[in-house]
């Protein structure tokens, strides 16, 4: 599966915030944006001045990077969703969201996007009790979503998850501490994203 080998962080100065691409180390003073919030190279610190069309395919690169989808996967999410009833940008944004390697981050089963992908890839997702090792998969309201593996496995997802007890998991979703399972309760809303996207700008980008 192709994806995104460069630095990581190099994305995030590029962009100017954080997208936490890395994991535990993104809410750290290791944190490369924390250490220095410039864009990368010789002339990072120049401010620029955006055109529209630049602010446009900023916007949409930024998603594109965040949810670790190539670009041919993103414009067929556009699609579906410009063919959908309600609002394109909303609606894409739920689709990314959906995805199945978003879910086990956002229930705290993985520390970045870039591991659960792995996590599904590695057959240790089940989805209604049923094994799943597609990251894109797009999960339902009321699916079940569960880790499943050998014991170094499990304990391992265990203390990764008890590292990070405090990350929020998002009202749409419910995560039963006690096992390595979580329900989507609802489909996911834009009020249910907690970074600044400006989906309207890829809709506008994408519409022309
Ligand atoms: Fe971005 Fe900081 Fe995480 Fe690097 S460590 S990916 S700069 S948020």
């Amino acid at each position: 599966m192709a994806r995104y080998k460069n630095a990581k962080c190099k994305l995030c100065r590029a962009y100017g915030e954080k997208l936490f691409l890395k994991g535990a180390r993104c809410n750290t003073d290791r944190c490369a944006i924390a250490k220095r919030p410039f864009g990368p190279g010789q002339h990072g610190k120049r401010r620029k001045k955006e055109s529209n069309y630049a602010l446009q395919l900023h916007e949409k690169q930024k998603a594109k990077r965040i949810y670790g989808v190539l670009e041919r996967q993103f414009k067929k999410y556009f699609q579906i969703a410009s063919k959908a009833k309600g609002v394109t940008g909303h609606t894409l944004l739920q689709i990314l969201e959906t995805r199945l390697d978003n879910v086990i981050f956002r229930l705290a089963l993985a520390m970045s996007r870039a591991q659960a992908r792995q996590v599904v890839r590695h057959n240790h997702v089940y989805v209604n009790n049923k094994k799943v090792n597609i990251p894109s998969y797009l999960v339902k309201e009321g699916d079940t979503v569960e880790l499943k593996g050998k014991e170094p496995f499990v304990k391992r997802v265990s203390e990764m998850r008890a590292e990070q007890k405090d990350r929020v998991i998002p009202k749409w979703l419910e995560s039963d501490k006690s096992t390595l399972k979580g329900t989507v309760k609802k489909l996911p809303t834009k009020d249910d994203i907690d970074f600044s996207i400006q989906e309207q700008l890829i809709v506008e980008l994408y519409s022309k």
